[in-house]
């Protein structure tokens, strides 16, 4: 039965008592945006943008940067939202012009945002980029921050973003900012959970590092804890807190997403029809119990359990 539902899903994501939740795609460049943008995604939730230098020694200019963001955003203009992020260097991404070499730590040092002080202007010209490209195509753009640790370095971002007249947000994937979400709403548009480095960083275990795969797994109560207390953020604020990690891909963990109040789920494009199906499926009503069941669970398996038991 589960199988045919997946195959008549036809979007847009909403619960089976028309909550709605922005299904959005995850996207690495062009082709990538082209091909999700011919399934039922409404928008992109994630563009890595640092998926698209991978080889380059150089930063790229600021014109071929545009020319590469437009690739991106054409697909989806008039079409939702493209959330763009910022470079994300560092740590398990290596980019030759803008990493740290020969950190001890490098999930734990300059990654992401924290990159953008010390090296001067790199994070504003990707930002002078990134407007051109959405000017260009006329798509609606957000841009957001990996890595932020501090409301600071968010109102900070949030500056200079809207400065080239875009839309701010930063992504919660530091437990420090799971926990100031409330303070960061005051100073940004969106807020959206990376559940990879957030589970990372709040297990304190390696994303990499498969011999700890039971650490690092989003269904841990003391990660849907910060997820949770995320969400309660942007209902209070009124705005918009999406999941864009691995997590938003689990079709029976979207319920408790949901449950918990998050607003949108981005992912692989692949993943979407089974997870709007499964969210088509069920009231947000379910979605409550199925939130309140896994954060009572005391692991992963006993969460899965009870959320199973919850959906029938
Ligand atoms: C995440 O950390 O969950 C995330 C979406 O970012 P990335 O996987 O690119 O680090
Ligand atoms: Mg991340």
């Amino acid at each position: 039965a589960r199988r045919q539902a997946v195959a008549v899903w036809t979007g847009p994501g909403r619960t089976a008592d028309g909550h709605p939740v922005a299904l959005l795609a995850n996207v690495a460049d062009g082709s990538s945006a082209r091909d999700a943008s011919a399934g039922q995604v409404e928008g992109v939730g994630l563009f890595r943008t640092e998926l698209c230098f991978l080889d380059r020694r150089e930063e790229p200019t600021v014109a071929e940067q545009a020319d590469v963001y437009a690739e991106v955003l054409a697909p989806f203009a008039g079409r939702g939202h493209v959330v763009a992020r910022t470079l994300d260097a560092g740590s398990d991404k290596p980019i030759a012009f803008a990493t740290h070499e020969g950190e001890e730590n490098p999930a734990l040092g300059v990654r992401g945002l924290r990159l953008a002080a010390d090296n001067p202007g790199l994070l504003e010209r990707q930002l002078d980029a990134i407007a051109i490209a959405a000017e260009r195509t006329g798509a609606d753009t957000w841009v957001m921050a990996p890595m932020v640790a501090t409301v600071q370095e968010a109102a900070d971002f949030a500056a200079l973003v809207r400065a080239r007249g875009l839309k701010p947000g930063v992504m919660v994937e530091v437990p420090a900012a799971a926990l100031m979400a409330h303070r960061m709403l005051e100073v940004v548009d969106f807020l959206s959970i990376g559940t990879n480095d957030l589970t990372q960083y709040a297990m304190a275990a390696d994303r990499l590092a498969t011999d700890l795969a039971h650490l690092t797994d989003p269904w841990q109560p003391a990660v849907l804890q910060l997820i949770a207390i995320t969400a309660e953020a942007g209902r209070t604020a009124g705005k918009p807190v999406g999941i864009c990690g691995e997590a938003a891909a689990d079709p029976l963990l979207a319920p408790v997403l949901v449950g918990l109040g998050i607003t949108s789920l981005s992912m692989a494009s692949a993943a979407v029809p089974a997870v709007g199906a499964r969210i088509g499926s069920v009231t947000t009503g379910s979605c409550d119990e199925a939130a309140e069941a896994a954060l009572r669970a005391l692991s992963p398996q006993q969460g899965r359990e009870a959320v199973t038991k919850v959906l029938g």
